[in-house]
């Protein structure tokens, strides 16, 4: 093995521990703690999960935690009530609706509802639309987590080649338009890319988000490349990425690790960006390294 191991878990630590200075110095001149509501529907264990983690971090970076469980059978009225509710109230500054949704509630519907300003997921359009142009917002937190961890170990990512593997709204997508804003040159494949190994071979970033287990292999890669593993897959008991971290590891510069790369990175960048809304919200100015 000749890559560098890239430690999300300790990026992430120190990402949470910037966000708690600043978490406490707000609160001093504010005289209140930022706020996040996470809204759950329903009991999907993986989902229950999430949420409690999300809250035990929320408070552990001195924010307050404000959790909203409610029956499956919730209907959509009833959920978009409590949104309205939270978007009115100034102690919640993140609204973060846990996906995925019953069937009953047609979830573009509740991420659309939710005050841009508040949502720290970032998954709504008028904040897809932000990234999009260039405008301050909210950036989905995995995406901004891959991108730290990419200036992190490259400095300027200006000129690099890039190609992104997936195309979904919540990484793929976004993730390309960040290293776009970064002045990477960025090819985005998905399933219907012709000969996906050669188009990887070119790139000096590649960042696999796809779903498929060990699917990217060392015979892929440019030497010396940067590899960031979105993926998150269970295989007889243990979590796998879509890289193949042994035999990318003998080939790549970099590479990020599953568990301990992007994963911790991106509960993270929600804590970032619910106390970046309270500083917004109170014109409360932060460091730019956030
Ligand atoms: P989606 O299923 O929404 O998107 C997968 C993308 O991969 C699609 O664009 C799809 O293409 C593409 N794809 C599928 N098969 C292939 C293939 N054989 N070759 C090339 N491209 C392919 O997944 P997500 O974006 O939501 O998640 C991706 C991975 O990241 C998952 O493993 C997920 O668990 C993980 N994840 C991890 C997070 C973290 O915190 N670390 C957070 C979120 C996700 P097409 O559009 O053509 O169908």
């Amino acid at each position: 093995m000749t890559a560098k191991i890239i430690d999300g878990k300790a990026a992430a630590a120190a990402l949470r521990g910037e966000v708690a200075a600043e978490v406490a110095r707000f609160r001093t001149a504010e005289g209140r703690a930022p706020g996040l509501a996470v809204v759950l529907v329903g009991d999907d264990p993986a989902s229950a999960v999430y949420v409690r983690a999300k809250g035990k971090a929320t408070v552990e970076a001195g924010m307050e935690s404000f959790e909203h469980r409610l029956s499956a059978g919730t209907s959509e009225t009833d959920l978009l009530a409590l949104v309205d509710r939270l978007n009115a109230d100034p102690a919640v500054d993140g609204i973060l609706v846990q996906l995925p949704l019953p069937p009953q509630i047609d979830a573009n519907k509740v991420i659309t509802r939710i005050d841009p300003d508040k949502d720290v997921d970032g998954f709504s359009p008028v904040n897809a639309g932000r990234l999009a142009i260039g405008l301050h917002g909210f950036v989905p937190c995995t995406p901004l987590g891959c991108l730290k961890l990419l200036r992190a170990e490259l400095g300027d990512l200006s000129g690099k080649s890039a190609v992104v593997i997936g195309r979904s709204n919540i990484v793929g997508k976004p993730l390309a338009l960040l290293l776009l804003g970064d002045s990477a040159t960025v090819t985005i494949a998905h399933s219907r890319t012709k000969d996906l190994p050669a188009v990887v071979r070119q790139a000096d970033i590649v960042v696999a988000a796809v779903g498929k287990p060990q699917m990217v292999r060392g015979d892929w890669l440019k030497p010396g490349a940067t590899v960031i593993d979105v993926g998150i897959n269970r295989i007889e008991g243990r979590l796998v990425g879509d890289v193949d971290f042994t035999s990318a590891s003998d080939v790549a510069g970099a590479i990020t690790p599953v568990p301990g790369g992007v994963g911790p990175m991106t509960i993270a960048c929600l804590l970032r960006n619910t106390f970046v809304s309270a500083a917004r919200r109170e014109n409360f100015s932060y460091g730019k390294s956030l």
